[in-house]
């Protein structure tokens, strides 16, 4: 697969998960087009804000 996932086509899926419209695949923020440290703030916090909503709804991975 030579979908470069970008952020653009990246949506919130359920349990915390990301996922390309383009390609249908679940992605993480190693696999997006840009690096997920060049998305900026507002877009890591989104992307973060989503993954935490997931564990926070897992008991078994509690927090340290
Ligand atoms: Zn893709």
């Amino acid at each position: 697969m030579n979908c470069p996932h970008h952020i653009q086509w990246v949506i919130a899926a359920p349990n915390g998960l990301h996922q390309c419209l383009q390609c249908f695949e679940v992605v993480t923020r190693k696999d997006i087009t840009p690096k997920f440290e060049d998305l900026g703030p507002e877009l890591q916090r989104q992307w973060e804000a989503h993954e935490a909503a997931a564990k926070r709804a897992e008991p078994a991975q509690a927090a340290p």
